[in-house]
């Protein structure tokens, strides 16, 4: 272990000392009430992965870890002092107690397992660079189990990655129950997989399911921000509802790639009838205070041949078809706003944008490199980056080698570490408007959780870096010293990961 003790992402301050502690289990954990459910889930957590089973309850173990509520800390900042006679973690609130207690995670996960837990004295002080720490899985192109889910949501708040944008409808598949709109699932969530003749694939998850999954993210203080994808990616909306298209159809599931042509009509009011009770939903399903619309990719050709588009152009008095998508966005944001919610799309959203301007509290999500990201914050917006352009596009191979998984494009763990959401070309007004940066996984061709496993680790550890780390203290050559043993904590939670080059 070297004096940063290996930790990833790398904290803002660690002092260590020559002395160790040592005990033969996970000791006693003690603190208020404020801090329970922490407590109960690191215990959870460490019986699943290191079997210290007894955890807390043999008599020789009499060394404490005591959690101590210090209002005096920020938000999501935590100290730890790791001392020989026991362990002293202060936080002025249940997240900063829990990435407290994730960063003990990690020292446990990789001190030996024989001689029970030998950890180096130290004193560790630690809070984040920026509140939007995210990656978004695309459970739409692949229908990803909600086990698999869980075990991802669990190893990213290990890195304190806090927001898990849920892609839950696309072409290929509408994964999000509407009471209101049943075909949406009923049709919409099952395509027809050409490549393996008449199988249909596909599924959706259950309210159940999705409760079950937003309170197990909670209680790890992840957020989950849904994503429904509006007008354009919604072949598996008209497949079930043929009416809410220009044409009328017929259409079908999407198997196969790509952007499709056919969006939803413009002209017609149904389509706000449907966002409506969508809306409803993920207000009832989500607590998180955002919703992620999509926005990406439209084509405007349906639009611009569409009688009732075209009565639409009139009606609002904007000259060019491709001018209705923002004024859907400003519709569908404020029907957001109405019911306490704030929208974020893709940074399409901006364009042709200046008949009908975003609300301000609209954030864009920067994907398309970092310009749409720039152009938002000049207007005002609060941003979100994810360029595909800096690493943080894990569907883009680890690597330039043929026989890497992914789409032919690459996305090295040097690049995801190296973007900065706030680079020094920002004035200062504009990086105060940057919320943080995510990585993206789409699903086209990732077959199976373990190959999406593949492409999120360690991608995600270099990402988390650079979205905890102060900058002044990031170093890619340093990350790599730490990596290998952070590598052997992730193999101890069973993930699969890339092991080859990293620039
Ligand atoms: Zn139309």
């Amino acid at each position: 272990m070297n004096e940063k003790l290996d930790l990833i992402p790398l904290p803002v301050s660690v002092k260590t000392h020559d002395s160790v502690f040592r005990s033969p289990v996970l000791p006693v954990i003690e603190g208020g009430s404020v801090f329970q459910n922490e407590i109960d889930l690191f215990k959870e957590q460490l019986c699943l992965y290191t079997d210290q089973s007894g955890a807390g309850s043999r008599t020789e173990n009499s060394k404490k870890i005591t959690l101590v509520m210090d209002s005096s800390l920020a938000a999501e900042a935590y100290t730890l002092e790791i001392r020989p006679q026991g362990l002293i973690l202060k936080a002025a609130s249940p997240a900063g107690a829990y990435h407290g207690l994730q960063s003990l995670r990690e020292l446990i996960l990789s001190s030996g397992r024989d001689d029970g837990i030998v950890l180096p004295c130290a004193e560790i002080a630690d809070y984040p660079r920026f509140p939007w720490r995210g990656f978004m899985l695309d459970c739409s192109r692949y229908f990803y189990s909600t086990e698999f889910i869980k075990k991802i949501i669990d190893a990213l708040s290990l890195h304190h990655i806090n927001v898990f944008h849920w892609h839950l409808t696309d072409d290929q598949g509408w994964r999000l129950p509407v009471q209101k709109y049943p075909l949406l699932t009923e049709i919409g969530s099952k395509r027809l997989e050409y490549r393996y003749r008449d199988m249909y694939s596909g599924g959706f998850y259950s309210r159940e399911d999705i409760r079950d999954i937003a309170a197990y993210a909670a209680s790890r203080h992840v957020e989950i921000v849904p994503e429904v994808d509006l007008p354009g990616h919604t072949s598996s909306v008209l497949a079930a509802y043929p009416g809410l298209g220009c044409t009328g159809g017929p259409y079908r599931v999407e198997d196969r790639f790509g952007i499709c042509e056919d969006v939803l009509c413009a002209g017609n009011d149904g389509i706000f009838d449907l966002a409506d009770a969508v809306f409803d939903t993920l207000a009832e399903l989500f607590p998180s205070p955002w919703v992620h619309i999509g926005g990406d990719e439209v084509l405007f050709n349906r639009w611009d041949a569409c009688p009732k588009c075209r009565k639409r152009l009139e009606e609002t008095g904007l000259t060019h078809s491709r001018e209705l998508q923002s004024w859907i966005t400003v519709k569908l944001a404020r029907m957001l706003s109405e019911r306490g919610k704030t929208a974020i799309g893709w940074d399409e959203i901006l364009e042709d944008s200046e008949q009908y301007r975003l609300p301000e509290e609209t954030a864009v999500m920067s994907w398309r490199g970092r310009a749409g990201g720039l152009a938002a914050s000049r207007l005002g917006h609060r941003v979100v980056m994810s360029p595909n352009t800096e690493g943080c596009y894990f569907d883009y191979r680890n690597y330039g080698h043929h026989e890497e998984i992914g789409r032919d494009l690459v996305s090295t763990a040097a690049q995801c570490y190296n973007m900065d959401p706030a680079g020094p070309e920002m004035t200062d007004s504009e990086a105060s408007l940057i919320l943080g940066g995510q990585a993206n996984l789409w699903s086209e061709v990732i077959y199976a959780g373990k190959i999406a496993e593949y492409m999120i680790f360690p991608r995600i550890c270099a990402l988390a870096e650079a979205l905890w780390t102060p900058r002044d203290s990031k170093n890619f050559e340093d990350f790599k010293v730490r990596l290998p043993v952070h590598q052997k904590r992730l193999e101890r939670l069973g993930l699969l990961q890339y092991r080859g080059p990293l620039e």
